[in-house]
């Protein structure tokens, strides 16, 4: 033994190792050098047989080189299980979940209009919807609101330039769900005889235009109305309607007021109030007094039925006609309408 064969081995084992290309080859060096009747080992055991002065060299050279050897035997370990992870990578785990599909969900408002008309359905209500692009008959005239009246002021009305009808007169985009109350009344009397004009019981949903933006306005924006003509109709089964309606949308603690007000084409006419979502009617800084406005409503005017060609006389009926955000906001508590056009998802996936 001397140190020329003790660096060849240690070079012959060093030089297999990095050759492994499994943990057993590897294993099977381990124990060809180092196991108990290994190279290395046999040396270690040999170092009492020789003389003091080469035990002295060669007992550290020995351990030097053991010490290189064990490192090496790691280290090509470690390279081994590196190299297997990354085959792993590439094998496919049949049993480990899927990613899903991101599944989109309808909008607030849709939601809503479906909500709401599932409600009225339950009650014979019949969903219809109307032109967007309206004639000022539908709109106003034939709600009993003639040219220059000043109550179509408060409507904000968008205009159609060079559009206009002989009989109907000018174009304008919807300003509110009402011009449906004589669409449905002229189709009505279409399709049925005469003397079946009647019952109707209609729910009009639909977007409607007006001048306006702020926090609680939108320039397009969703109405529902309902109306129902038949005999004998009065106030009181407007207001179990409206309430029905409340208690089925907000919850069975809300209540309902009705609070005189003015419209051309209802008369009386209502201002239609629900307990605070907030406080539940006690009073808050929200409602002030316990009550929060939703929206008009009132016994159809006999001059709108007379343009709707249905007999004053005979027939009477109840409307209303309420904004669709102003409803889900309230619900929801949401303080700003434009949050539900700004197309945010992370507002949108809330619902
Ligand atoms: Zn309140």
């Amino acid at each position: 033994m001397n140190q020329e064969f003790l660096q060849n081995l240690k070079n012959q084992a060093i030089s297999t190792i990095i050759e492994t290309k499994s943990e057993d080859e590897l294993e099977q060096l381990r124990i060809e050098y180092l196991g108990r009747n290994g190279k290395i080992t046999q040396l270690i055991k040999d170092i009492p047989t020789l003389s003091e002065e080469k035990r002295k060299i060669m007992g550290g050279l020995i351990n030097e080189n053991k010490k290189i050897i064990e490192d090496a035997l790691v280290s090509q370990k470690n390279n081994l299980q590196r190299q297997s992870g990354n085959q792993e990578k590439d094998w496919f785990d049949f049993t480990v979940p899927g990613i899903k599909p991101k599944i989109g969900n309808l909008h607030l408002i849709s939601l809503t209009i479906k909500e709401i008309s599932e409600i009225f359905a339950r009650i014979g209500f019949n969903k219809v919807s109307y032109p967007e692009i309206e004639w000022d008959w539908y709109s106003f005239e034939g709600l009993n609101m003639p040219q220059n009246h000043p109550a179509r002021d408060e409507w904000e009305t968008f205009f159609i330039e060079n559009l206009s009808h002989p009989k109907y007169g000018n174009a304008v985009l919807t300003p509110h769900t009402s011009s449906g109350q004589l669409r449905e009344m002229e189709k009505v009397k279409k399709t049925l005889s005469t003397d079946r004009q009647v019952p109707i019981r209609m729910l009009n949903i639909g977007k409607c235009y007006r001048r306006q933006i702020d926090a609680s306005h939108a320039p397009m924006f969703y109405q529902f109305e309902g109306l129902v003509i038949d005999r004998d109709i009065n106030i009181t089964h407007l207001k179990g309607t409206l309430d029905y309606f409340v208690k089925q949308y907000f919850g069975l603690k809300r209540e309902t007021r009705i609070r005189p007000f003015h419209f051309q084409f209802t008369e009386p006419s209502f201002e239609i109030d629900v307990t605070c979502i907030v406080c539940g009617g006690k009073g808050c800084s929200v409602c002030k007094e316990g009550w929060m406005e939703l929206g008009g409503a009132g016994m159809v005017h006999p001059n709108v039925l007379e343009n709707g060609g249905i007999d004053s006389l005979k027939y009477r009926g109840f409307a209303f006609g309420w904004g669709v955000e102003r409803l889900l906001m309230m619900k929801y508590k949401i303080d700003d309408i434009r949050l539900l056009f700004n197309n945010d998802l992370r507002f949108l996936k809330q619902f």
